[in-house]
Order: structure tokens, then C-alpha cells, then sequence
């Protein structure tokens, strides 16, 4: 599952590793990948990334076995991490000239042998080769969308990015999820955003949304998610609740009855006029 959103700041890296914890805490096997070089995810995990550590770097670039780069996660059981480090801050540039450049994570994630039952990927705020090859190498694109004014601008960039990616390098890739970040219940604004992007979207966004919450913008500093720093706070809760709907609905199976009808839907959708 790549997640994606080119919008800085909307909440990609929280949603990515709280998500992943959630689903490594109702027993799944879950690896994310930091492929992001400001190395957010890496950090949030407690993973060391200084810039000696084998990293996604060394994977793209370097063709190095994911399984040399992956590190467990201390606190929660059955997940684990690639991380980043600052060194793919230049890859973008370096894997302009190398052979199957946007294929290369793809390549790397075919390879890996270990059970897995979920892959997320949290992706920079770009659509560039990075993010280009998390979206090869996905079945799905869960988007976080932050409650705020200016949240649908830039959307329709990242949907026909989707679509092309779709059209010429990886024909199952759809946009699944949609979810609602930084949701403030006592404003209008957050609430008529969240009900611009129902219309627009239907039923790929997720009945859960995600409360903003202090307890989540802390839970990085201590190198944890918030499921084991707060477990039983509102934030910790509602993303057990969007993992558990996201299982339910079978969410990043792949060749699950209910994927390939959220498929069909999303071709209604993602042609959506007007989101700019
Ligand atoms: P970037 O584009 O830089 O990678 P991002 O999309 O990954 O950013 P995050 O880093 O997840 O976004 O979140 C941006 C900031 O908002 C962070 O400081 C994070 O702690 C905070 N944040 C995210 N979700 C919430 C929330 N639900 N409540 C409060 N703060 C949040
Ligand atoms: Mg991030």
C-alpha cells in the first residue's frame, strides 16, 4: 500500500506508521518502507537511520537484498522497517540514469522472501522517481487528506499520476483509501472539507477519521507510535479502528472480490472534474 499525497505535512508518515502498528497489533506481518529521505517513519519507528546504516538507498541504488536493510521494530511484534537515511535525498537524481529506474523498489520487493501480510510505503511530498517507484511496486494508493482549506488542491496532479502509472507500468494500481487527517470536530471548516471529499470520493474514504490529537504529534519524540505510546488515547483508537475497517473491507489483499469492486468504483471516481 503506497501512501501518497504530495501535500506536505498532511499526515503520510502518522498515518503510514500508526496504520502498520495497528495492523501488526491485530496479529498481521507488516514491513514499512521509508522512502522518504527526511527519514520520518524511520524516526517514529525508533529505527536508527544515521547515515551509515543500510538503508532504502542502498536497495534502490545500490540493488542491495531488502532483506539486508529491514530491522525489526522493538516495541510491537511482527512489524518491521526499511529505513531511510539522508543518502536518498540523492537518489532521485541518481536513479535517473540507472536501467528499470522506476521499477527498482519493485524489483527489491518481489525478491524479499520473508511472510508478509501488509507492505506500507510512505512516500515523499513529490511526485517524483521516488514516489513513482512505490507506486510500480503497489497494488493500492491510500491517500491522507488533512481537514484544512486548500486539502483537494494539487489531488487531481497525484490522481493522473495513479492513472498514468496505471496505464503504463503497473495495470492493478488503484486508489483504495482515503483518509481524513487532522480531523477538528468543532469547526466548520474540517467538517466541510471531510464532506467535499465524501462527495467527491464515496467509498473509498474510510468511515474512521483521524482526530487531532497532542498524543500523536508526541508519540515521535519518544521513537514510537502512539498504539504503544497512548494506547488508549483517542488518536491510538481511531487509527486501531481505521486499520480494523481497512481489514474488514480486505483492504490491501490483493485478489480479493471486494479489492477488485473497489477497483470498478474508483474508475468512476478518479476521473472527477474540478479537483484542481
Ligand atoms: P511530509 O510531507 O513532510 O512527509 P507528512 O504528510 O508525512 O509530512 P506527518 O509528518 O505525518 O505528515 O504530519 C505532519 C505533522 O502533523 C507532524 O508534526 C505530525 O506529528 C502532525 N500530525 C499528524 N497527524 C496528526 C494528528 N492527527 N493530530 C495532531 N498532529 C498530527
Ligand atoms: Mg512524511
Amino acid at each position: 500500500m503506497v501512501v501518497a499525497n504530495q501535500k506536505g505535512g498532511v499526515g503520510k508518515t502518522t498515518t503510514t506508521v500508526n496504520l502498520a502498528a495497528s495492523l501488526a497489533l491485530h496479529g498481521a506481518r507488516v514491513l514499512v518502507i521509508d522512502l522518504d529521505p527526511q527519514g520520518n517513519a524511520s524516526t517514529a519507528l525508533g529505527i536508527d537511520h544515521h547515515a551509515e546504516v543500510p538503508s532504502i538507498y542502498d536497495v534502490l541504488v545500490d540493488s542491495k537484498p531488502l532483506s539486508e536493510v529491514v530491522q525489526p521494530v522493538v516495541d510491537v511484534e511482527g512489524l518491521f522497517c526499511a529505513p531511510a537515511t539522508i543518502d536518498l535525498a540523492g537518489a532521485e537524481i541518481e536513479l535517473v540514469s540507472l536501467v528499470a529506474r522506476e521499477s527498482r523498489l519493485q524489483r527489491a520487493i518481489q525478491a524479499y522472501e520473508q511472510p508478509l501480510d501488509y507492505i506500507l510505503i510512505d512516500c515523499p511530498p513529490s511526485l517524483g522517481l521516488l514516489t513513482v517507484n512505490a507506486m510500480v511496486a503497489g497494488a493500492e494508493v491510500l491517500i491522507p487528506i488533512q481537514c484544512e482549506y486548500y486539502a483537494l488542491e494539487g489531488l487531481g496532479q497525484l490522481l493522473r499520476n495513479v492513472d498514468l502509472v496505471r496505464g503504463h507500468l503497473n495495470p492493478d494500481l488503484h486508489v483504495s483509501t482515503i483518509l481524513l487527517t487532522m480531523y477538528d470536530g468543532r469547526t466548520r471548516l474540517a467538517s466541510q472539507v471531510a464532506d467535499e471529499v465524501r462527495s467527491h470520493f464515496g467509498e473509498e474514504v474510510l468511515r474512521t477519521s483521524i482526530p487531532r490529537s497532542v498524543r500523536i504529534s508526541e508519540a515521535p519524540s519518544y521513537g514510537q507510535t502512539v498504539l504503544t505510546y497512548d494506547p488508549g488515547s483517542s488518536g491510538a483508537l481511531s487509527y486501531l479502528e481505521a486499520a480494523r475497517e481497512m481489514a474488514l473491507r480486505g483492504v490491501g489483499i490483493r485478489y480479493d472480490a471486494q479489492h477488485a469492486h473497489a477497483g470498478t468504483q474508483l474508475d468512476q471516481h478518479s476521473t472527477v472534474e474540478g479537483i484542481q
